[in-house]
């Protein structure tokens, strides 16, 4: 992510919806990839000064701090009460159980870094009104796990046709932490589940059907494997005991299509995380341009300083992955993707 700063000089962040230092409002504008000060103007509008213009946006319906606290702005010419993040989600967990504010609170607040990490790698979708058939939406669902009045045992995360299920539980650190044991990972966050979920998204979206499917294939393995035969064996007899060779995390070894989906996930923190460093001018990566194999020497030697900065501060690794050779081609096959087919 870039830096941001209010008209003040202050540096604010990606979350604030208040400059901490003057108070003024600020906001993030996710289809241009920037975040402003702002002045109230008539009509609900807000108006933010760019060079000699003026650009006028709304607040999404979800701004006040009683409710998700989001601060992405809606473009004047959009007729929407909600931001484009806000109006991806179709189902919220129930509203009259006071921790699902909490939940929900959680899921949006990766879900916007996300969305804005897709304006900013310039991807194609479409949602649900554009799109009925399969468009981009997210149902975050609980179980009887976490609420006894429902039917459903258990919710699974996952993606179906554009529709990407969440279980809400997902937003509680205990859980997260649980599963994470339960199933021997080493890294489990909403972030990370939203990427990996949209990886599902853009696989359905920019390689099924087309050109790509043929290097897909090459690399990952046939998507046409059965896919429940796969898990069941998964679970049954665990990881390919030689994951590490050929795969990004022991999950991805499942099936060429979980294969993919960690993948992206993976380029996505490594998109993220370079322009962030990049921002704060710890090195000088453009994760686009620059030659691949400097990408990830780059990316190497940051995330040991990252894992060192860890281990100051009393903390587990922010950065567990080891990455063959085999995963460096297939992470430099998503960034020939999104170089290829963005918009
Ligand atoms: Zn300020
Ligand atoms: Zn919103
Ligand atoms: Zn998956």
């Amino acid at each position: 992510m870039k830096r941001f700063f209010c008209s003040c000089g202050a540096e604010i962040f990606f979350d604030n919806t208040i400059c901490v230092r003057c108070g003024r409002l600020v906001g993030v504008d996710a289809e241009g990839c920037e975040m402003f000060t702002l002045k109230p103007k008539k009509n609900g509008l807000v108006a933010a000064t760019v060079g000699y213009n003026t650009r006028y946006y709304r607040f999404c319906e979800h701004r006040s701090q009683e409710s998700l606290g989001c601060n992405l702005l809606i473009r004047e010419e959009d007729s929407g009460t909600q931001c484009v993040s806000c109006r991806l989600t179709r189902v919220i967990p129930d509203q009259s159980i006071p921790r699902n504010l909490v939940r929900w609170r959680t899921l949006e607040s990766a879900k916007r870094r996300m969305v804005f990490n897709m304006y900013k790698n310039r991807l194609p979708f479409e949602n649900r009104y554009q799109n009925p058939v399969n468009g981009l939406c997210f149902d975050f669902l609980e179980d009887r796990r976490s609420n006894p009045n429902l039917t459903n045992d258990v919710v699974y995360t996952g993606h179906s046709n554009g529709v990407i299920t969440v279980n809400a539980a997902e937003a509680d650190p205990q859980y997260r932490v649980t599963v994470r044991e339960e199933m021997n990972e080493r890294y489990r966050t909403t972030l990370g589940h939203f990427r990996h979920e949209i990886g599902h998204y853009f696989w359905m979206r920019l390689i099924q059907g087309t050109k790509w499917e043929w290097s897909f294939k090459q690399l990952f393995g046939d998507h046409n494997e059965d896919y429940d035969a796969a898990l069941k064996r998964y679970y049954a007899e665990g990881p390919d005991p030689n994951w590490q060779e050929n795969h990004i995390s022991a999950y991805a070894s499942m099936h060429p299509l979980e294969d993919w989906a960690e993948t992206w996930a993976h380029y996505m923190h490594m998109n993220d995380t370079l322009e962030t460093a990049t921002a704060f001018k710890m090195l000088d990566v453009d994760i686009d341009q620059t030659e691949f194999n400097i990408v990830l020497n780059k990316w190497v030697e940051l995330t040991v300083i990252m894992n060192a900065l860890n281990r100051s501060v009393g903390k587990p690794d922010a950065y567990p992955f080891i990455l063959s050779s085999t995963v460096y081609k297939k992470l430099e096959y998503v960034r020939e993707l999104i170089v290829a087919c963005r918009y």
